[in-house]
């Protein structure tokens, strides 16, 4: 990180972000003051030698040139966070380390190329993992450099400067293009939007505020919208100049856009380019087996577009996303036994993503439950036609049950919710996880609750097969 040698930035937050932030710094010839109000957490930094100071002390800012805050730390709503608070009352500009890392890239260290690398990044409420992780697969068929970091894992003040015309690929999520003082992808992709997270955002606008910001004033040369929602549509009116403008590119898995400007959607499994209303693609998803669902296709024209935008030929892209194999968690097929199919779909951690995954299979069996978000769950009943009964989950699991329109035992934990559906499921069913809920009433993450549901599901397969 550039821009603070010999000055004292303060990190909040000392998760795997807040660590990869404060060695930057401090490999930037900073000084970087931590802290985080877990003691395990500051014992992981003062381990790794870095300085650990209660932010929240009267004085904490005197003498420091910006405070980090990491993406996990609510600043503002539901309640602001008293060191956040106490940093702008001294007047220290408040960052992240996506900040940092978009400062970074406007150095000398950046610079110095024939060939200059390209920044795209993602963002949306569903789908962006999904979206990075089949471009990057893409990129690396075409034999193109490319390093994949943010929300997906790496952190992106951990990325090396790429070679010429090497790539950077970005998943954001709100959380992280909330707070970034810096913010300037050349490539910016908006995949949709539906509730979530909807308290750390005070509501609907505060969270489509904290998206768009990615396509601010000066932002992105390219940028890549999907317009099935109402803010997409309006986003992409004001960044387009005007017919036949290719600064945006519009996805739709809904709409056929066959009209003026730069068009990507899918309908009925296959994926349409259009491009001044001349059809320059067409793809037959349907049997690329890493991208079941609607909703996949949806991600596979953001990623197409992105790629296109980098200038590989469709034919190419074509190749890629079929051999494309998929991400854990997301739709994943765990196994097949007497006709009965195992889908992990752990991620579906909101209404929405869970309803996308119960539209991309039928005569499902459906474990779901879990912490439940705002916005209730009414989002799901356009998408109970496929399900034959729920299988609830999590500790307010009864009262979970209570809001489904569908037949629904209450089972509280994965086990029984896996045997039961495994013992009344017939061939031809897809028993799937879905919970439509966050994880943290029983589990750290969402990993660990697709796991569990991995070990379940091979435990019961085990059993039937006697072994
Ligand atoms: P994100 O990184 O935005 O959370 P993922 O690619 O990890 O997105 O997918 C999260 C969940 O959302 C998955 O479980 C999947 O079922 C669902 N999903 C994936 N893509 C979409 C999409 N385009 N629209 C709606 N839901 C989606």
């Amino acid at each position: 990180v550039r821009g603070y040698k010999g000055a004292n930035v303060a990190v909040l937050g000392l998760g795997r972000s807040g660590l990869v932030a404060a060695r930057a710094l401090s490999a930037g010839g900073a000084n970087p003051i931590c802290w985080d109000d877990n003691p395990a957490a500051r014992e992981t930094a003062e381990s790794e030698g870095f300085t650990c100071r209660d932010l929240s002390k009267q004085g904490a800012f005197e003498g420091v040139a910006a405070l980090i805050v990491s993406p996990g730390i609510p600043h503002l709503y539901p309640k602001p966070n008293p060191v956040v608070r106490a940093a702008l009352e001294a007047g220290v500009p408040v960052d992240n380390d996506i900040g940092l890392f978009f400062r970074s890239v406007a150095t000398p260290q950046w610079d110095n190329y024939e060939q200059p690398p390209r920044i795209i990044a993602v963002t949306g409420s569903n789908g962006k993992s999904t979206t990075v992780a089949l471009l990057q697969h893409i990129l690396e068929s075409a034999g193109r450099e490319s390093q994949l970091a943010g929300n997906i894992g790496r952190g992106v003040l951990d990325i090396d400067p790429p070679g010429d015309g090497g790539i950077v690929v970005l998943e954001l999520s709100s959380y992280q293009t909330d707070l970034a003082r810096a913010l300037t992808p050349d490539i910016a992709v908006f995949t949709n939007l539906s509730p979530d997270h909807l308290d750390r955002h005070a509501g609907m606008g505060g969270y489509f505020a904290a998206k768009r910001r990615l396509f601010a004033e000066g932002g992105p040369d390219r940028a890549i919208i999907g317009i099935d929602e109402e803010e997409g549509l309006y986003l992409a009116g004001q960044l387009s100049e005007g017919n036949g403008d290719d600064r945006v590119i519009r996805l739709s898995n809904t709409r056929k856009l066959t009209g003026a400007g730069w068009n990507v959607f899918a309908r009925k499994g296959f994926l349409s380019e259009y491009r001044k209303g001349k059809q320059a693609a067409s793809i037959d998803l349907r049997a690329f087996t890493g991208l079941p669902g609607a909703h996949n296709h949806q991600n596979a024209c953001a990623a197409y577009a992105a790629a296109r935008c980098l200038g590989l030929a469709p034919r190419l892209i074509e190749g890629a996303l079929e051999t494309y194999p998929g991400l854990p968690h997301r739709s994943q097929i765990i196994g097949d036994a007497k006709g009965v199919r195992y889908v992990n779909d752990s991620k579906a951690t909101n209404v929405d993503s869970a309803a996308k995954a119960l539209g991309a299979f039928k005569k499902i069996r459906w474990i779901c439950g879990g912490l439940e978000k705002d916005g209730g769950l009414d989002g799901l009943k356009g998408a109970a036609g496929n399900v034959t009964k729920a299988y609830v989950i999590g500790r307010e699991a009864a009262q979970f049950a209570m809001q489904l329109d569908v037949e629904a035992e209450v089972c509280t934990t994965m086990e029984r919710a896996v045997a039961k559906a495994a013992a009344e499921a017939e061939a031809g069913d897809t028993v799937l996880l879905a919970p439509a809920a966050a994880s943290f009433d029983q589990y750290d993450s969402f990993e660990k609750r697709g796991e569990d549901f991995i070990a379940q599901v091979e435990k019961q397969l085990n059993a039937k097969s006697g072994a």
